[in-house]
């Protein structure tokens, strides 16, 4: 049979990827180098008292719109299993600062192994083994044509926007909480708002204040921000 050419292991299941978020590194102390820098304005250092302070003024200035303080923090993630897609829509953040795999130079089958985001809507279809098997017949023909002098950069070409790319982020924690605000809302795309979430969850236990009014529904996979 002309299919079971492209079945790669059981079910194809191994070409199926996972997101996974990896905090690779976070301004030391963030919220209070965020307090301190903010006690500038003022030269209010004799209320610098934590916890209680941090949180009072963090608070305060994120309720007063006063955002351009939360840049004195930053914070860098790995992000792996996400599609080509999904990178596409989060590179789009002119703050956020992106470096990618490129298809130029990684070559699927050597450098690294080829899978595929498979969308809920489509795993729970008949259309889930033929979504597989295209994926697979692309990466045949892919391999193919690098193997016979098809520079990789031409090749890539055939490759569907379901292909995992990795890549790594850095922000300041104002264009974290912008991205999170618009990309982890209900009406976002399904993958960039779950990926978003993974990070948002970091973020919330590492820089609790900060993140302290988004409000995670995990039965919905979206967040809001909510008075607090
Ligand atoms: C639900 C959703 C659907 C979308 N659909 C589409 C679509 O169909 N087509 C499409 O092309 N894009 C789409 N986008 C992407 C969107 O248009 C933006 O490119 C993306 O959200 C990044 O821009 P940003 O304004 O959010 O902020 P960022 O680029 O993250 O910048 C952060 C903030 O900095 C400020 N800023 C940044 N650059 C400038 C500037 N040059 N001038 C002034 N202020 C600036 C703004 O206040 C901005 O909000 C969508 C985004 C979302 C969240």
């Amino acid at each position: 049979m002309e299919e079971t050419k492209f079945i790669r292991g059981k079910d194809m299941t191994d070409l199926i990827a996972e997101p996974s978020v990896e905090l690779m590194a976070i301004t030391p102390d963030a919220e209070r180098v965020i307090e301190l820098a903010c006690r500038t304005c003022y030269l209010s250092f004799h209320r610098f008292d934590p916890p209680a302070s941090t949180r009072e003024l963090i608070k305060k200035v994120i309720r007063k719109g006063h955002h351009s303080v939360l840049e004195h923090a930053g914070a860098t993630f790995r992000i792996k299993g996400g599609s080509r897609t999904f990178t596409h829509e989060l590179v789009r953040h002119r703050l956020m600062s992106p470096s990618q795999e490129s298809q130029r130079y990684v070559e699927y089958g050597k450098t690294r192994d080829f899978d595929v985001v498979l969308p809920g809507s489509i795993e729970n279809s008949d259309f889930k083994n033929r979504y597989l098997e295209m994926a697979a017949r692309c990466e045949k023909f892919y391999t193919e044509m690098v193997k016979a002098d098809i520079p990789k950069e031409d090749a890539r070409y055939i490759l569907p926007g379901g292909t995992t790319s990795e890549i790594v982020i850095s922000a300041n924690l104002r264009e974290f909480r912008h991205i999170f605000a618009v990309r982890c809302h209900p009406r976002a795309h399904w993958e960039i708002r779950r990926i978003c979430l993974k990070m948002l969850e970091v973020l919330k236990a590492e820089a609790p204040i900060v993140f302290d009014d988004f409000e995670i529904d995990w039965e919905t996979e979206s967040a809001r921000i909510v008075e607090s």
